[in-house]
């Protein structure tokens, strides 16, 4: 028996690359769950029919009411450079208008609100690793600002609320997230390398590949987002959630080109403008309110991202 057995969950985003995970996790926990998603970079079939789920096509910022609900996981958002570019005004709005209703529904059903924000928030950030009382390196009108500070807007305002209002609500900084179930297209960098080295084309390392991330599996993240929505007393909490294995890019496509048993061949590509330098969480705050820390190490999760995409590349 967990928190969420018997429970009513509203997930925006579910069907999107964390949400299919998470909304599955939910149903194992006994939760009824209602899904919200646009169906921009989300799929309606990465979610497998189940009696307790239903699955509504909208977005945020038109945000239908569902009927009483006890937990709302907002992760409306595009995340991906490539996508949340193609749509900065679209991405700015769900980040931004798209938050509010959000946390009016959450006021109105009494509901534990749980919003997923991004380690984007620190921008290029001046120190390593990032902890969450780091207020970040952010360019405001750059082409990651939509964002970057649509995020930190809606920071703001969940903040306030909750400071004003007392809004029950949690905020994890999410920092990159990969592993089965992520778009071919999805264009960020563990994706594309996987899927260039499993088509036998040269991986697109952007500029020198000696700037940093580190990567979270999605199995880590949904656990540290489920105890983040499962533990008493941490409302107003904002809390990283990732993996501080810190990698260069150029030592991720050398691990994929070996994983994938190919000779690694990079076709350059210029570094994008306001590309981070480096990335890495500090998560003692999740291991001591959480009791929560990742456990998939970086090459166990590159094979099973490699078996997701050999799977997908077979049915395409
Ligand atoms: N990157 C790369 N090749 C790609 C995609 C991304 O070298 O095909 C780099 C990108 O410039 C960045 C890092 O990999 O430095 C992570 O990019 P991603 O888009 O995955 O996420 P970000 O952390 O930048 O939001």
């Amino acid at each position: 028996m967990t928190w969420y057995d018997g429970k009513r969950v509203l997930v925006t985003g579910g069907a999107g690359f964390i949400g299919q995970h998470l909304v599955r996790e939910l149903l194992e926990r006994g939760a009824e769950v209602a899904v919200l998603d646009d169906m921009s970079t989300g799929r309606p079939g990465n979610l497998a029919p189940h009696p307790r789920l239903t699955v509504e096509e909208g977005c945020v910022t038109r945000l239908p009411d569902p009927g009483p609900v006890d937990m709302i996981f907002n992760l409306a958002c595009r995340a991906s450079p490539r996508h949340y570019q193609a749509d900065p005004v679209g991405t700015w709005r769900a980040s931004v208008y798209g938050v509010e209703q959000v946390a009016l529904l959450a006021e109105k059903h009494g509901a534990r609100l749980v919003h997923t924000s991004t380690s984007e928030v620190y921008g290029d950030p001046e120190v390593s690793p990032q902890r969450e009382d780091y207020v970040g390196h952010v360019n405001p009108v750059g082409p990651r600002s939509c964002y970057d500070e649509g995020k930190r807007a809606a920071e703001t305002l969940l903040y306030d609320l909750h400071r004003t209002t007392g809004l029950p609500v949690r905020i994890a900084r999410i920092f990159n997230t990969y592993g089965p179930g992520m778009a071919a297209d999805d264009g960020r960098v563990v994706s594309n390398f996987v899927v260039q080295a499993l088509k036998g084309v040269p991986l697109t390392i952007y500029g020198d590949g000696s700037q940093t991330r580190s990567f979270c599996h999605v199995r880590d993240m949904v656990a540290g987002l489920l105890a983040l929505g499962g533990t008493e007393g941490i409302d107003g909490q904002i809390i990283n959630i990732g993996n501080p294995g810190e990698f260069t890019i150029g030592e991720l496509a050398e691990k994929v080109a070996a994983l994938c048993n190919v000779p690694l061949v990079v076709s350059p590509a210029p570094l994008p403008a306001d590309d981070p330098r480096q990335r890495r969480p500090d998560i003692t705050k999740a291991q001591s309110l959480l009791g929560w820390a990742p456990k998939v190490p970086l090459d166990e999760g590159l094979a099973d991202t490699m078996a997701h995409f050999r799977d997908v590349l077979a049915l395409a």
